[in-house]
This record gives structure tokens, C-alpha cells and sequence, in this order.
């Protein structure tokens, strides 16, 4: 993992904006810069991960606290009675492109199936 600061960490750190929706001890979680989607925010754990691949045993209690900061994001903007997609690419092929891990909320619009 590099050790320079993520985009992500400076957002945690308010160093630059974002249009932050929802935080807990825990999680951040904030619209995406290039929405996908009428509604796509981001929910970040605010210690850096890099991604699911690299969660260990003891981060259990963590990535359990960002699924439900991504539900209770979902039912703060309103998408709950519609429906949600809850997204997490991981490495190359996944598209990952910030080594932070972080789940997209994306909601708004019918969602298709597979993924591009
Ligand atoms: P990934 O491709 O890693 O799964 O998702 C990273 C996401 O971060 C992308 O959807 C991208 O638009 C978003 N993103 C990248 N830089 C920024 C930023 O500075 N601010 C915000 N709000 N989103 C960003």
C-alpha cells in the first residue's frame, strides 16, 4: 500500500471538499465527483483500507459498519422503496481507481445486469 495520502484520506482529513452526506465514527460518505447514477455517493471507512482484497479477520466490526453506513445512506437519500445497487470494485479488473476501500450507493435510475 502506498504510504502518500489517498484522495479519500484527504477528503477524511478536509483537506479537500466533498458533498458529504452521512458520517459516523467510523465511515464517511459523500457524492461522487462523476455520478453514475441520479444519486452515487461513496462510503469510505475512515481508516484506510485498500481495498475487500485486503481486509483482514480483524477488520470484521469495520467492514460490517460500512455495509450498514451504505443502508442507512440508502435511506437517508430516500432509495430504499425503489431500490439500490451497492457496488465494490476491487484491483484491475474490477476498476478499482482510488486504493481506498469504498462502496458505491447508486440509485435513481433501473440498473442493468452484468455491469460493463
Ligand atoms: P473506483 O473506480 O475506485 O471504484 O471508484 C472511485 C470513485 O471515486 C470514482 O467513481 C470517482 O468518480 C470518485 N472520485 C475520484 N476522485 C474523487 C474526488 O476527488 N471526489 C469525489 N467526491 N469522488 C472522487
Amino acid at each position: 500500500m502506498s504510504p502518500s495520502k489517498t484522495i479519500f484520506e484527504k477528503i477524511i482529513d478536509r483537506e479537500i471538499p466533498a458533498d458529504i452526506v452521512y458520517e459516523n465514527e467510523h465511515c464517511l460518505a459523500f457524492h461522487d465527483i462523476q455520478p453514475q447514477a441520479p444519486v452515487h455517493v461513496l462510503v469510505i471507512p475512515k481508516r484506510r483500507i485498500e481495498n475487500v482484497a485486503n481486509l483482514t479477520d480483524a477488520d470484521q466490526a469495520l467492514a460490517g459498519k460500512l455495509l450498514l453506513a451504505a443502508r442507512d445512506v440508502a435511506q437517508k437519500l430516500d432509495l430504499v422503496d425503489q431500490g439500490y445497487r451497492v457496488v465494490a470494485n476491487c484491483g484491475i479488473d474490477g476498476g478499482q481507481s482510488v486504493d481506498h476501500l469504498h462502496l458505491h450507493v447508486l440509485g435513481g435510475r433501473q440498473m442493468k445486469w452484468p455491469p460493463g
